[in-house]
């Protein structure tokens, strides 16, 4: 049995980014008390500590960890992955099954809910997915990202017959460009960084460093990975009339697009956020979506701050919790 702690250690942003010491989460009926073992550092995370979603507390949301305490002995000890978003569960959008949308949601490490990137963390039972034993934790940190990437064919149908750019080779347009090549359609991945395609070409997967090289108007559904007003705009150039434009990132900050050439042009606009978890663990578990090459170094929690630094720009970079717990 695991003890249970009065204070802990945890990177928090209230204004700045620190490591502090901190009351460790007491448990409420529903929800578990996790260890996390592992933490992604997400872009998202880095636009809160500028100021996005106006969130002060622990940072983090991407982890696998293991279950510590909670009311139903059977998930004690377990290795988890969590979705993210804790509705409430009596609302009329949870009742129609939009739960990620429920207005009464929390979400770890962005909404009032403190995040992963501590000793201990909360989420409710209803959140958490167990991890198949042949998963490292390594690879089983993705499954938020993932998930993320795995919600464009859940939210529009992608056809074998369509031909797809995907604009951005960070860490999301990497996993929606090896979701996307599931469906058999013809693909390309615009970017910056070539030394990151070979995961890509690997996979057979074309990449491409200019997206002035690629026909404009030209491709039947083109995605957004990029969280930046330019990458949206190249975005924008290459769909054709009538096709669909998935944004994929979110920005702090607005967007200078031109909405009349949406109209114009009978441009679907399709906003995609958290995805399934299920489906994205099977992937992993099937070998069919590789994330090892994104991993870029694996830091302490101690030293989250020189963590953070070095996240930017980079593909992945994890937080190894303490496992002395
Ligand atoms: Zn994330
Ligand atoms: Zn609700």
């Amino acid at each position: 049995m695991m003890k249970q702690r009065r204070t802990m250690q945890a990177f928090i942003f209230d204004g700045t980014t620190r490591l502090a010491n901190i009351p460790a989460p007491q448990l409420v009926p529903g929800e578990a008390i996790i260890a996390p073992r592992l933490a992604g550092i997400c872009a998202t995370d880095v636009h809160i500590t500028r100021g996005y979603m106006h969130y002060h507390g622990v940072l983090g949301h991407e982890f696998v960890g293991t279950v510590v305490e909670c009311d139903e002995p059977g998930w004690i000890g377990q290795r988890v992955v969590g979705e993210i978003n804790a509705c409430c569960h009596h609302c009329p959008t949870c009742a129609r099954g939009d739960e990620p949308h429920c207005p009464n949601r929390t979400t770890l490490g962005i909404d009032r809910r403190d995040g992963t990137m501590a000793e201990r963390f909360r989420l409710p039972l209803a959140n958490l997915h167990r991890v198949p034993a042949a998963l490292t934790d390594e690879v089983a940190v993705f499954i938020e990202p993932l998930a993320a990437a795995l919600e464009i064919v859940d939210r529009s149908h992608v056809r074998p017959t369509e031909r797809i750019a995907v604009v951005g080779d960070g860490k999301l347009g990497l996993l929606v460009a090896q979701v996307l090549r599931l469906t058999g359609a013809e693909l390309v991945v615009v970017g910056h960084h070539p030394e990151r395609w070979e995961l890509l070409q690997a996979q057979g997967i074309a990449t491409n460093g200019d997206p002035q090289a690629l026909a404009a108007r030209d491709w039947d559904v083109v995605v957004d990975c990029t969280g930046s007003p330019a990458g949206l705009e190249a975005a924008r150039r290459l769909v054709r009339p009538r096709g669909r434009l998935v944004l994929k990132s979110t920005f702090h900050g607005t967007s200078p697009l031109d909405l009349s050439l949406l109209v114009v042009d009978e441009i679907a606009l399709i906003g995609s956020r958290c995805g399934p978890f299920a489906p994205a663990l099977r992937l992993l578990e099937r070998g069919l979506v590789e994330t090892t090459p994104l991993i870029h170094a694996i830091y302490p929690l101690a030293e989250a701050e020189q963590a953070f630094g070095a996240a930017q720009g980079q593909v992945k970079v994890l937080l190894r919790m303490s496992s002395g717990s």
